[in-house]
């Protein structure tokens, strides 16, 4: 019998991870330090991250793992877009809490399997825990049934599928929609909804075609009145309401729908109600929120992203059900080779897996759970409180500029476009150059690595789009923007002109 430990090419003695742990940590608290002064995206990076990752077919043999660390993040410090730079305002994707960073390590350490408690006790109950207080968070009933997931289109996802079942009931698992005399499921959703919901009615079968795109009003918000009329239209007809989509902060413009009203309108007609609250719902905690956010609380279901308003580390998604025996209904199955049996002390076990998709499941609860207890209820009502403060001071910068037209602004995003002063919006064909010169434009923002934007499109106006999900945004930091704009904007338009002028002399 041998006696000798078994050397695997993976196994990390104790002090050698040690070392190799307190050097990343070095490095990464270095790279945390210097983010500001770095450009927040690399201009035309490829080049340079294929010349410093390795060339060629899968090395025969490994290396060590102190120098793969170490060019690793090497690379990915010089190579990256820093979404967690002060004037990184694109998309709603958030500057990472510190605290994620260390809790994703933690976690991994351990790695519990969150798919059923008896391999994850204390995950799951950490899970449990986090599910409750985002619900607290944003208004809904803490007693809801709840997972995290990876993010907002698996989050609305898993509310869907539970919806699909509680409304066209159990046999829809076996027979499918196709059933014989199944009426026709219908969803509603205004024209402002994230594309997740094309994704839902597509991949569950009901096709995108059942989607009832309802209008919106000048504000972008969906009109209650006309959601009403095409419910009781599809019901006359024989058709069956799966659920009603309601915004809290559409992610074009940070539009909340009318979330009262659109209760209402569910209440009366007997539809679910569902609230993409994905990116906005969170601002519910926060002073100054819209009051119709607290119409959350009459949601049977709500989709909530902590990896936006959390500041959580990416992936994290939450799905939070009013009826939390729905979500057991929707996706239970308990196979022979699984007994996961009870905590012991007679109460029933919580085992994810049955509460959602996925069946391995990682600890992502705990950079959430960590982020909640580190920032508190406080804590949180004031970052959300502050991004949508920077948000209002953006827009009143664009809006005193004499080059910037400022369109939209709601929760933390704010909509703008530069219009160059020679520009007459009235002239013909001015609509279609401002298009074309704001366009062209973010590229050049994005490039210059001074700040970062993206775009929406508004009444056709193509516009310029920063979302303030950022604890590391100050107020130095927006009241720099309309500069960094207007600079690139004018020499860019003075390009194109020359270029005209070039073209027809
Ligand atoms: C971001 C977002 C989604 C999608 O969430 P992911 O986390 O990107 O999957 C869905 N709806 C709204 C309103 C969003 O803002």
């Amino acid at each position: 019998m041998s006696t000798q430990p078994r050397h695997a090419p993976l196994d990390l003695p104790p002090d050698e991870f040690r070392a190799l742990g307190h050097r990343l940590v070095d490095r990464i608290a270095d790279f945390l330090a210097t983010l500001p002064s770095r450009p927040v995206a690399p201009a035309n990076p490829l080049p340079a991250i294929r010349a410093a990752l390795p060339a060629g077919p899968l090395p025969e043999s490994g290396a060590a793992a102190d120098e793969l660390l170490d060019h690793v993040a090497r690379t990915l410090f010089e190579h990256s877009l820093f979404n967690g730079h002060p004037r990184f305002w694109g998309y709603i994707t958030s500057s990472a809490a510190p605290i994620g960073a260390l809790a994703d390590l933690l976690a991994a350490a351990v790695n519990p399997n969150v798919g059923s408690f008896a391999l994850a006790p204390v995950a799951t109950e950490i899970e449990r825990q986090a599910v409750r207080w985002i619900a607290e968070l944003v208004g809904f009933t803490p007693d809801a049934g709840g997972l995290l997931v990876s993010g907002g289109n698996m989050a609305n996802f898993v509310c869907f599928l539970a919806a699909r079942t509680a409304r066209a009931g159990q046999d829809v698992r076996s027979a499918g929609l196709a059933a014989a005399d199944a009426p026709r499921l219908r969803v509603y959703a205004s024209t402002e909804t994230h594309t997740w919901i094309h994704k839902a009615a597509d991949l569950f079968g009901l096709g995108t075609d059942a989607i009832r795109w309802i209008p919106v009003d000048a504000g972008l918000r969906m009109s209650a009145a006309a959601l009403h009329e095409t419910v009781r239209e599809d019901l006359l007809k024989g058709d069956q309401p799966l659920l009603v989509v309601a915004n809290a902060g559409t992610v074009a413009t940070g539009a909340v729908d009318p979330i009262p009203a659109i209760a209402e309108v569910c209440r009366e007609l007997g539809v679910w109600l569902h609230v993409d609250g994905a990116y906005g719902a969170l601002a519910a905690a926060a002073p100054g929120a819209p009051p119709d956010l607290a119409g959350i609380a009459l949601a049977d279901s709500v989709a909530v992203d902590p990896h936006k308003w959390l500041y959580t580390p990416l992936e994290a998604g939450c799905a939070l059900v009013r009826d939390d025996q729905a979500l057991l209904d929707a996706f239970s199955y308990r196979p022979s080779y699984y007994r996961f049996e009870g905590a012991g002390d007679g109460e029933p076990p919580l085992n994810f897996y049955e509460l959602g998709p996925q069946n391995s499941r990682g600890f992502r609860a705990l950079k959430v759970w960590l982020g909640l207890r580190q920032a508190g209820r406080q804590g949180y009502a004031r970052m959300i409180a502050d991004d949508m403060r920077l948000a209002e001071r953006l827009f009143d910068n664009a809006s005193r500029h004499p080059e910037l037209e400022a369109a939209t602004s709601s929760l933390s995003i704010v909509t703008f476009r530069f219009v160059p002063e020679d520009v007459d919006r009235t002239a013909p064909g001015a609509e279609a150059y401002l298009n074309e010169l704001n366009s062209d434009l973010l590229g050049e923002i994005q490039a210059s690595g001074e700040a970062y934007l993206s775009n929406a499109v508004v009444g056709g106006r193509y516009l310029l789009r920063a979302c303030i999900v950022n604890f590391r945004t100050a107020e130095r930091d927006v009241d720099a923007l309309p500069e960094i704009v207007v600079r690139l904007g004018r020499r860019l338009h003075a390009r194109k002109r020359a270029r005209t002028a070039g073209g027809q002399g």
